[in-house]
């Protein structure tokens, strides 16, 4: 563990450290209080945990057998005799098993679905795939379009991507449009390319592409911007339906254990939504950060930013304001991540670039730095890390600014050693997604190789550098299991082992998606430990984490899931 808290001196300056010193103090006076408190006089709260394991995911990574929790805060922890100290509404006796701080996914994408969306992900094979399109087609009726997310080729049995003619046939009499998971790419039917008006001679923006097969014709496969060319077609389904079904997926997310996020971007009048919803479900879904999604060119979204009207921070401990989201790159799942080395057996192909140039960049990030914004940018590709941290670099030295925790999220090609320096020395974080290691194995083995292939989502080698790494799932799949399972086996769907140089431990991994995620949205004095003061999000989980084999972690289930001293789920 010494190596986990040597990583995360470089970003804790001294006035933060200052802050640390007084917050145990006073910490220390709480507990001191409490434990003197008259024996025989039970003190009441609402919850009280005992008999388990309490992960704290503190600095120390405390562990207890009991904590206590009044009003939505932890009151104490320690041995099992708090028993006979509280007089709890409800006791649980958790039989030995684990409990953690309530897990925070630092980067997800939540919201509504209309009523024509189909869930892809998980499917077997292209036949689940095609019964779920044409039970669709049944409900809606024909000529109504049908839209889906989650498909992977790497899940089915076939191994291939499913293609226009599959859906012709799952479907014959409605436009059909399913995006792959990670949303880079989309596959359409006939009927949707034909409302579309596409052809395989169809102009597109760079970096857009109409995938044609080796006999000229169009097999479905839209690539980053042509998506759009089909999905705008798609009539908007009705407020209240995808109201209901928003406020339902966050809702979820508390079965997985999850009671923190950050949702990785909304534009326009996305945040107002956010707002209505924890408005009217206060205290019932996870809390959450908002990175408000700007776009180029640069003028534009210093526009947005000022219009705004409020910044990172703004908000309460359920829904905040988070940083500014940009894409610097595209993804590998549309192999168009921007690299500084050729794609793999393409020696001239680098990805589709930047989506915006240095100086563009520049311009943007001393504006948002300057009114005060956290930045937590989209890169990908090492070309794109690269750039990001350079102007980043730049920015903060000609303006400093204490604590401004700017991040990269994804970080998926380890760029050089210096760019990694760069980013310690003026602590430029990672939102990182191991579960990529595992869930995207197929894309990296077709686009990188090497040492690039087998570092892909690095995790060691920027902490052993001083770079602060958080976790996140980037709904590849949601649920933070297959992250702890990745971050600490780094196996790939497949079962092979890709780079283990750049593992965690169970321990790092868990603080990395709770704790350390806590610090990206300048909550750790809040949430991300269990801590006495804190507030009360919990998990209980099935089995011991930190003792079992790595590779059972999948197995593990959420039994409880408390959030702000409220049991909101049990299994
Ligand atoms: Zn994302």
């Amino acid at each position: 563990m010494a190596r986990l808290f040597a990583t995360l001196r470089p970003w804790t300056n001294a006035v933060e450290n200052r802050l640390i010193e007084m917050k145990r103090l006073a910490l220390a006076i709480s507990v001191a209080l409490v434990s003197v408190a008259p024996l025989g006089a039970q003190e009441r709260v609402d919850l009280l945990l005992h008999g388990g394991k309490i992960f704290s995911a503190d600095e120390q990574l405390s562990t207890y057998s009991a904590v206590a929790v009044l009003d939505g805060r932890i009151v104490a922890l320690g041995p099992d005799e708090l028993r006979s100290r509280y007089q709890a509404t409800r006791t649980v006796d958790l039989g030995g098993k684990l409990v953690v701080p309530g897990f925070i996914d630092t980067h997800i994408h939540i919201s509504g679905d209309a009523a024509r969306w189909v869930d892809l992900s998980g499917l077997e094979d292209l036949a689940a795939l095609k019964a779920r399109v044409t039970r669709k087609a049944e409900q809606l009726g024909s000529g109504e379009w049908i839209t889906g997310y989650g498909w992977s080729e790497d899940e089915l049995t076939e191994q291939r991507r499913p293609l226009r003619w599959d859906l012709d046939d799952a479907a014959p009499v409605n436009p059909v449009v399913l995006t792959r998971a990670g949303g880079h790419s989309s596959v359409a039917n006939s009927l949707a390319l034909d409302a579309a008006g596409l052809t395989p001679e169809t102009d597109v923006l760079p970096g857009a592409i109409i995938e044609v097969d080796g006999d000229g014709r169009m097999n479905g496969i839209l690539r980053e911007g042509a998506q759009g060319l089909v999905s705008r077609l798609v009539p908007d389904p009705n407020p209240t339906e995808l109201r209901d079904s928003f406020v339902q997926n966050l809702r979820d997310l508390l079965s997985l254990g999850i009671t923190g996020i950050i949702q990785a971007g909304v534009g326009g009048r996305g945040f107002e939504n956010w707002e209505e919803v924890y408005a009217e479900h206060r205290g019932e879904l996870p809390r959450a950060a908002v990175q408000i999604r700007v776009r180029g060119p640069a003028e534009r979204a210093i526009e947005t930013l000022s219009r705004f009207g409020r910044k990172t921070g703004d908000g309460d401990e359920w829904l905040r304001v988070g940083p500014v989201k940009f894409f610097v790159d595209g993804g590998y799942t549309g192999a168009a991540a921007w690299t500084l080395q050729p794609y793999k057996g393409q020696s001239d192909y680098f990805g589709t670039g930047a989506l915006i140039d240095e100086d563009g960049m520049y311009r943007m990030s001393k504006a948002a730095h300057e009114m005060g914004w956290q930045m937590g940018f989209h890169t990908i590709g090492d070309a794109a890390i690269k750039m990001t941290v350079d102007v980043w670099a730049r920015v903060i030295s000609e303006s400093p600014r204490v604590d401004h925790r700017h991040y990269l999220n994804h970080f998926t090609v380890r760029p050089p050693v210096e760019t990694m320096e760069t980013m310690a020395l003026h602590n430029i974080h990672i939102a990182q997604q191991p579960n990529f290691t595992y869930t995207l194995e197929g894309r990296y083995a077709e686009h990188l190789e090497g040492e690039r292939y087998r570092t892909n989502n690095p995790l060691r080698s920027p902490m052993n550098l001083g770079v602060f790494v958080a976790l996140g799932s980037d709904i590849l799949p949601i649920g933070p299991m297959v992250g702890l399972y990745a971050a600490v086996t780094r196996r790939g769907l497949s079962g092979a082992v890709v780079g283990a140089g750049e593992a965690l431990t169970m321990p790092e991994a868990i603080v990395g998606y709770t704790r350390l995620a806590a610090h990206l949205t300048f909550e750790e004095d809040i949430k991300g430990s269990l801590k006495v003061g804190k507030l009360a999000d919990m998990v209980v989980l099935s089995q011991d984490l930190l003792t079992i084999d790595p590779e059972r972690t999948l197995d593990t289930q959420v039994e409880m899931t408390i959030l702000d001293g409220s049991v909101v789920y049990e299994r």
